[in-house]
This record gives structure tokens, C-alpha cells and sequence, in this order.
């Protein structure tokens, strides 16, 4: 099965995906944990040209791509080579998040996106995306804490482009509930990972 965690800053994805992994392998289960933009390793450099440097370094349809390409090498070295040979992948963002920022975020339009995604997944989609959804104000009081590695990007966005991107991601999951859940995650860190648990048992009964 195929798991992709999605959210804006601060949600806390790679908490939440190390939890969710360690329950996975626990239950006899071969796990692969990756995270967009980035995962394989031509990815990780495209990577470095999208996340460092100001959020304006690129023109939006510039990154959008850059983020395509990035994208295909992931899915295309690492994603279905894994689920080919039955383990279970999870991933910190996928197409949700281009949808997000590049769409409702940065303002391309979601057609252009889709015809991108298609070009760099074909048909491969996440059996299950988990989004991780908290206040604006709250994510980023926590990415502030956190960040201080040269990822510096969230700084330069305005308040208004995180709410975007929040609502977003409710518009994403309302328009695909069949694969989209949404979880509070203000809650305990320990409250969130057990929801997840229960949804990923519920979704996908192996
Ligand atoms: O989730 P993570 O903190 O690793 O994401 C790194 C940065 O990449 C985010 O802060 C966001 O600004 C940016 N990003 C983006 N568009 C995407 C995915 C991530 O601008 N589709």
C-alpha cells in the first residue's frame, strides 16, 4: 500500500510518519518512509534547488516543474520499485501538496498541475493521504522552533498564503474522501499517531 502524510508547516509529518512506520514494521510489514520534494536521490538535489533561497528564487511555474521532475525520479527510482517488490511506502507530501502550494498557495492553475502530475506519476496515486491539520498560527509557531537549517523558505510567505494552503488541503480531501482523511492535530502527539493507526487499519486492511 501506498501512504502519503500531507499538511502545512508544523503539522507534524515526520513525527507522525517515524510512529507510523514503527507500527507498520512492528505489525510484519516491509516499510519505505520518503518524503517530497525529494526521496530518491536525484530528487534530494533537485530538492536543494527548491527549497533554499527565497520563496521568489523561481518563477511559480519554474518550481512547479522543477518539482515535476523531481517527482518522476522519486516515483520512478524509488516508489514503484518498492511497492513492486510488496512493501509498503509512506511518504512525507506527494501531489497533494503541489496542489496546495502551487495551486491554492502560489495560484497556478489545478489543471496545469494535474496534467503535471500525470506526466510524472501516469496513474500511480496514494491508496490513503492522511492530512494533518492545525491553525495556522500554531504550525507555524512550530516550524519556528524547528527550522534554522537553511530550509528558511516558510519565512518569507505571508500568514494569508499558509491559510491558502489550509484550505486547500480541506478542498482536496472534500473533493476525494474515498482517499483523503483529515486529522486534528493539535491533539497529543501520542492522540494523533493512534488515529492514524486506527485509520490506516480501518482503510487498509493489509
Ligand atoms: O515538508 P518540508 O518542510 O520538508 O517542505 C519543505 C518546504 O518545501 C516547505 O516549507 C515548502 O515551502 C516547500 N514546498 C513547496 N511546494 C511543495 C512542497 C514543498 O513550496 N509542493
Amino acid at each position: 500500500s501506498f501512504i502519503t502524510l500531507e499538511g502545512g508547516e508544523g503539522a507534524g509529518k515526520s513525527t507522525q510518519m517515524a510512529r507510523l512506520k514503527t507500527a507498520l514494521v512492528k505489525a510484519g510489514h516491509s516499510c519505505t518512509a520518503t518524503r517530497e520534494p525529494g526521496g530518491s536521490h536525484g530528487a534530494e538535489e533537485i530538492r536543494d534547488l527548491i527549497v533554499t533561497g527565497t520563496a521568489n528564487r523561481w518563477d511559480s511555474i519554474t518550481e512547479a516543474l522543477l518539482i515535476a521532475a523531481a517527482r518522476r525520479d522519486h516515483v520512478e527510482r524509488l516508489i514503484r520499485p518498492a511497492l513492486k517488490r510488496g512493501e509498503w511506502v509512506l511518504s512525507d507530501r506527494f501531489v497533494d501538496s503541489t496542489i496546495a502550494y502551487q495551486g491554492y498557495g502560489r495560484g497556478l492553475p489545478i489543471t496545469l498541475l494535474t496534467r503535471l502530475r500525470r506526466l510524472s506519476c501516469e496513474r500511480l496515486m496514494p491508496d490513503l493521504t492522511i492530512i494533518l491539520d492545525l491553525p495556522v498560527e500554531d504550525g507555524l509557531a512550530r516550524a519556528a522552533l524547528r527550522k534554522g537549517n537553511g530550509e528558511m523558505r516558510f519565512e518569507s510567505e505571508t500568514i494569508d498564503f499558509h491559510r491558502r494552503l489550509r484550505d486547500g488541503f480541506h478542498k482536496i480531501a472534500a473533493e476525494d474522501p474515498e482517499r483523503c482523511v483529515v486529522i486534528d492535530a493539535t491533539q497529543e502527539v501520542e492522540s494523533v499517531s493512534a488515529l492514524i493507526r486506527a485509520v490506516v487499519r480501518a482503510r487498509l486492511p493489509d
